[in-house]
């Protein structure tokens, strides 16, 4: 059994992708060809933005927003605990400071109470000169955005929507990555739009950051490649990648959305009451980068995950430990904030194989076998 099934998306996209890849090897622009700006319009006119500028990797994304908004050595920058590690390592790399926020236990996205007592903190001391909250679309599911927004802009600050695993997303019709300042996303392999390799892409309105960005991302350029009027880095999405994304993209609105959504539904049915299944809220649209559980406990968790691996079931943690638990941020010299939310959510989550593809019988498998563990 697949955690999640890339194989067979393939098997249905192959005549499509394969024609695709052909014809930009027979082309030979495998860098900034037409199907790279191609590829662009169209996520930008999907999620409602004006700008889609693509690069290397989610990572390279984050990095380059922050460049923009250049922050950098002073300036604190909120962040969820519970996400991914580059949501904070890119503010680090920046030279910024993260300061790391509890998440709510519903919707595993940042708590915004949390985050009004952080800034506060972070005022009241001093030292940092908030700046920017990043905002991460967890698991799917749109952020907070109605009272998330309200904090930032009462603190005069900008908002970094990593919309990494939440493309495809909404919030009552309006689309995921359209909701920061700056948004940003990842194409990695298993993100809800993935491609073959590692993509990321930037969503804004802002004319001026987007030039700014679209510069950064071709070390700096000025007028050409040659003509260099500010440090920047070397991160573009491939030719091949866009390509392949634009088959991707047609299959993820067309049917992979949905499909998903009908999945992640079916396990919610059947799993109710036997386990804490995820909450998406009133108005809400996951596009179910996971499908995640919540145990009673840490042991309740991890004989689960024993149990099933036993039967040949896959499934993931995500994640072990917070932002605050990671050694790498072990110096960050700042106020301390209660993150006892992410710090309970990390030992207790588990998230089960999900895919667009999924029948309902490896399903049923899935959901017998949780049903036997809690039952015993
Ligand atoms: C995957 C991910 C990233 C990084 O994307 P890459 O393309 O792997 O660099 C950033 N933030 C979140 C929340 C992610 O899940």
């Amino acid at each position: 059994m697949q955690f999640r099934d890339l194989k067979k998306q393939y098997e249905v996209l192959k005549d499509e992708i394969d024609k695709a890849v052909e014809l930009v090897m027979t082309e030979a622009n495998y860098i900034s060809g037409r199907q790279v700006a191609e590829l662009e319009n169209l996520l930008a006119d999907y999620v409602g933005v004006k700008h889609c500028i693509t690069c290397a990797n989610g990572t390279d994304a984050l990095s380059l927003a922050l460049e923009a908004w250049n922050i950098g050595p002073g300036d604190a920058v909120f962040v969820p605990d519970f996400t991914f590690f580059a949501s904070g390592e890119t503010v680090l790399f920046e030279g910024a400071t993260p300061i790391f926020v509890d998440i709510c236990e519903e919707t595993f996205n940042i708590n915004p109470d949390s985050l009004q007592k952080a800034i506060d903190a972070v005022v009241e001391e001093g030292k940092l000169t908030p700046r920017a909250v990043v905002v991460v679309d967890l698991f799917g599911q749109p952020a907070d955005y109605d009272k998330v927004i309200d904090i930032v802009r009462a603190n005069n600050m900008l908002l970094l929507e990593d919309g990494a695993q939440g493309f495809g997303g909404d919030i009552r019709g309006k689309r995921a990555c359209s909701f920061g300042d700056i948004a940003t996303t990842s194409f990695f392999p298993a993100k809800p739009l993935g491609c073959y390799g590692d993509g990321g892409a930037i969503f804004t309105d802002n004319d001026e950051w987007a030039d700014l960005i679209k510069s950064l991302r071709i070390h700096g350029k000025g007028k050409d490649k040659y003509d260099n009027v500010r440090i920047g880095m070397n991160s573009r999405l491939d030719t091949i990648q866009a390509a392949i994304l634009q088959v991707k993209f047609k299959a993820f609105k067309e049917y992979e959305l949905s499909d998903v959504n009908k999945v992640a539904m079916r396990y919610s049915e059947k799993l109710q009451g036997c386990v804490r299944v995820p909450y998406v809220k009133e108005g809400f649209l996951s596009s179910w980068a996971q499908y995640s559980i919540l145990l009673d406990n840490k042991d309740d968790r991890d004989g689960l995950q024993v149990f099933l691996k036993d039967k040949g079931i896959p499934t993931m943690i995500y994640y072990p430990k917070g932002m605050h638990r990671q050694e790498a941020f072990a110096d960050i010299d700042c106020v301390k904030v209660d993150l006892h939310i992410s710090d309970s959510v990390c030992d207790r989550v588990l998230a089960l194989p999900l895919h667009p593809y999924m029948d309902d019988a490896t399903q049923d498998v899935i959901i017998e076998a949780i049903k036997e563990y809690k039952r015993a």
